[in-house]
C-alpha cells in the first residue's frame, strides 16, 4: 500500500470510523497500525481476516509478505555461539551470515564479497538460500564444506539433517509438508580446516555463480589428513566432490597431487551447457579453481600474485 493510502486509511480511522467494522480497508489500516506498534500477532490476525474475505486484496497481500519475512522474526533471526557450534537462525540475513562465517574463516571473505548486492544481501536469508535448492547457491557449498546441519521443525517435531544432501534436486529438498528450516548449526571444529571459497561468474558484482568451489584442508607433517571439496554449478545440486577428496587425502599438497585432483573432477561433476556457460567451460573452470587454490596454498607453488580481480 502506498504511503498516501496508509495515510488516507489512518485518516479515515481518525475521522470517526466512517467505514464498516469488517471493511477490508479498515482491517488493513488497523493491521498497519498494529505492525507499526510492533504488535505482529495482531497484525497477522487482521491481515489473515482480510485475506479470508478477499484473497486478492493487494495491500493485505503485501502486508502478509512483510509479516512472513523470516528475517523479521526475532526467534528465526537469532545468531549464537556456544562451546561447539555457531548457530545461524534461518532468518539470518545473507550479510550477517557471511560476517559471522568470515569472522571464523577469513578465507571465505572473497566469496562473501561476491554474493549479490546490498539489497539482496540485506533481505535474503540463510533459510531461503537453502530452501531455494539452487545448484549455484553460494552459501550452500560453504555450509557443506563446514559440515553444517539444518534444524527443521514441523508437525511431527524437530529433526536435524546435514546440509550435504538437504537439496535433492533443482528446487527440491528433504523438507516434508509443513516443515520449515529453523536454524543452521556450524560445528566450530570444522574451522580447524583452512577453507577457501572461489566463485566464477560473468560479472564481479551482483551476479550468480557459473561455477563455484569451496575447499577445506587440514595438514599434519606435510600430509593432507582432512579435506572437503564442494562444487557448485556442476550438477543438479551442490555436490561434495568425493573423488577429488580421495585424490587429495593422505598426499602432500603439491603439483602432482593437484594433477590427480584435477583428473578426478570428471567423476564428481556432470555439468550441463546453458546460456551461462558450456559444460566443457564449467569442467575446465573447476579444474582451474583447483589450480588457483594450489597456487595460493600448495607447498611447491611458485610465489605469484594470482588474484585476477586485483585484490577486490
Ligand atoms: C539480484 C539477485 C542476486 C542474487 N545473487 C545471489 C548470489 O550471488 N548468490 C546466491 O546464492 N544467491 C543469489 N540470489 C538468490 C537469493 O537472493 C538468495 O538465495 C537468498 O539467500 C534467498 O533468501 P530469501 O530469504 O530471499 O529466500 P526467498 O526467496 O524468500 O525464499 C526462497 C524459498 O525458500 C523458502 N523459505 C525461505 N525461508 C524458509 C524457511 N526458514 N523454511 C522453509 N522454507 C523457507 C521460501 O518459501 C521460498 O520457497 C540472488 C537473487 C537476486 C534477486
Amino acid at each position: 500500500m502506498s504511503m498516501e493510502k496508509w495515510a488516507d486509511a489512518e485518516g479515515a480511522l481518525l475521522d470517526g470510523l466512517k467505514l464498516q467494522p469488517d471493511d477490508p480497508e479498515l482491517l488493513t489500516a488497523l493491521a498497519v497500525v498494529a505492525l507499526r506498534r510492533g504488535e505482529r500477532t495482531r497484525a497477522r490476525a487482521l491481515v489473515d481476516d482480510v485475506l479470508t474475505r478477499d484473497p486478492f486484496h493487494s495491500e493485505a497481500q503485501l502486508l502478509a509478505g512483510e509479516l512472513r519475512q523470516t528475517a523479521s522474526v526475532a526467534e528465526l533471526a537469532a545468531v549464537s555461539t556456544d562451546a561447539t557450534h555457531l548457530r545461524l537462525g534461518a532468518g539470518t540475513t545473507v550479510d550477517r551470515a557471511w560476517a559471522e562465517l568470515v569472522s571464523y574463516e577469513p578465507g571465505l571473505a572473497r566469496m562473501a564479497r561476491r554474493f549479490a548486492g546490498p539489497a539482496v544481501r540485506g533481505t535474503g536469508t540463510v533459510g531461503g538460500n537453502l530452501v531455494n535448492a539452487s545448484p549455484i547457491a553460494d552459501l550452500v557449498p560453504v555450509l557443506v564444506a563446514l559440515d553444517a546441519e539444518v534444524v527443521v521443525a514441523g508437525p511431527q517435531g524437530t529433526r536435524t539433517v546435514a546440509v550435504d544432501g538437504f537439496a535433492t534436486g533443482v528446487r527440491r529438498t528433504v523438507l516434508e509438508a509443513g516443515e520449515v528450516v529453523v536454524r543452521v548449526d556450524v560445528p566450530l571444529a570444522s574451522f580447524a580446516r583452512s577453507t577457501r571459497a572461489y566463485k566464477v561468474s560473468r560479472r564481479f558484482d551482483d551476479d550468480i555463480s557459473t561455477v563455484s568451489a569451496v575447499v577445506g584442508i587440514e595438514q599434519h607433517g606435510g600430509r593432507i589428513d582432512d579435506v572437503r571439496v564442494v562444487l557448485g554449478g556442476v550438477a543438479t545440486t551442490v555436490v561434495r566432490a568425493r573423488a577429488v577428496e580421495r585424490a587429495l587425502l593422505g598426499r602432500t599438497w603439491d603439483a602432482e597431487t593437484l594433477r590427480a585432483a584435477q583428473a578426478a573432477v570428471g567423476s564428481d561433476a556432470t555439468p550441463i551447457s546453458d546460456h551461462r556457460a558450456s559444460a566443457s567451460y564449467r569442467d575446465r573452470a573447476v579444474r582451474g579453481l583447483l589450480q588457483r587454490w594450489w597456487y595460493e596454498t600448495g607447498h611447491d607453488a611458485p610465489t605469484a600474485d594470482v588474484d585476477v580481480w586485483g585484490g577486490r
